[in-house]
């Protein structure tokens, strides 16, 4: 198998190689260099409080604008560059870029947001990520309270050990804690006791176009009804309709991100998106 030999690497694509195979190889080659190139961008899709229906905070979600295949969505890209281990320095980039993207933006509307970046599992091994967390905040002048980094269920299961003193180091720092796709990894829920969660992501999967039925709304319910008793926030993942809108409002859910309120959009646009929705 190829394998990094003191930073160059060979790659070779023999006949045999299906083409799926091959396209991956390539893509992995292009990734490499994709950071150095600039290729990577942030868009960043709103988080709005059930409250009073404003935005209170936005996610960061990574896009590779390729020079050849376009703009490619993170699920294609994401577990290559975790394979690698690009992710730590990807994931830095990432860090670095949405709290000074979002900074600026807070100090010229003048409007508190808190922003959330995704973090890798791999990431979460990674011994970096702590002092990256702390250079993206001192670089960008962000309050810690005002960063929630989104771990998965996966990450957090993996190594119980190293996570639990990395996730207190975190906490340390300041930052805020949420868990992403919550139901649809190994759903135990006896970790969310063990570990320092602020936030929990409800999945979409849970509120996808057939689920919005009377015993997923209990079920809902019953979780959100957890985690408050746990002093954890819940948000809606992926929310498309006004009708469950209004189910997660009746289930006491606290805020919620999906198309219905906006997708991710370039940071170009969201001035005035969250002015907008002040406004109204
Ligand atoms: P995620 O963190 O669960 O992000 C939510 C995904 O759902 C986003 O897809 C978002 O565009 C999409 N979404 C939001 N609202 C709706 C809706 O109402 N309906 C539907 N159908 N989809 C909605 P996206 O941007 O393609 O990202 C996919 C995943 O890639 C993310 O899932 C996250 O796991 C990962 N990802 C994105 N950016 C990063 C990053 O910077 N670092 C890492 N490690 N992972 C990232
Ligand atoms: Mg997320
Ligand atoms: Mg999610
Ligand atoms: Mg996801």
């Amino acid at each position: 198998r190829a394998k990094d030999a003191g930073g160059t690497r060979i790659q070779f694509f023999s006949a045999e190689m299906s083409i799926e195979t091959k396209n991956r190889m390539a893509l992995e080659l292009d990734l490499r260099d994709a950071l150095e190139r600039d290729e990577f961008v942030l868009h960043y899709q709103p988080r709005i409080r059930l409250g009073d229906d404003m935005a209170c905070g936005v996610e960061a979600l990574i896009r590779w604008n390729h020079p050849t295949k376009g703009l490619i969505p993170p699920n294609a890209f994401i577990p290559i560059a975790e394979a690698t281990g690009l992710i730590c320095k990807i994931g830095s980039w990432v860090l670095r870029q949405a709290c000074a993207d979002i900074q600026l933006l807070v100090e010229r509307i003048g409007i508190d947001l808190v922003l959330s970046v995704n973090v890798s599992p791999v990431q979460l091994k990674s011994p970096t990520l702590c002092s990256d967390v702390r250079h993206a905040l001192e670089a960008s002048g962000m309050k810690a309270s005002d960063l929630e980094l989104e771990l998965t269920e996966s990450g957090l299961i993996e190594d119980t050990d190293t996570s639990h003193q990395l996730l207190r180091e975190l906490c340390d720092i300041g930052v805020r804690l949420a868990i992403d796709d919550f139901g649809t990894g190994y759903a135990g829920i006896a970790y969310l006791r063990q570990y320092p969660i602020d936030v929990v992501k409800l999945d979409r999967s849970f509120l996808g176009p057939s689920s919005g039925t009377d015993s997923t709304m209990d079920f809902i319910k019953a979780v959100t009804e957890m985690c408050h008793s746990l002093g954890m926030r819940v948000v809606a993942e992926g929310v498309e309709d006004s009708n469950m809108l209004q189910q997660l409002v009746r289930s006491s859910c606290d805020e919620a991100q999906g198309y219905l309120f906006a997708q991710p959009m370039p940071l170009s646009r969201l001035d005035d998106f969250i002015i907008d929705r002040q406004a109204s």
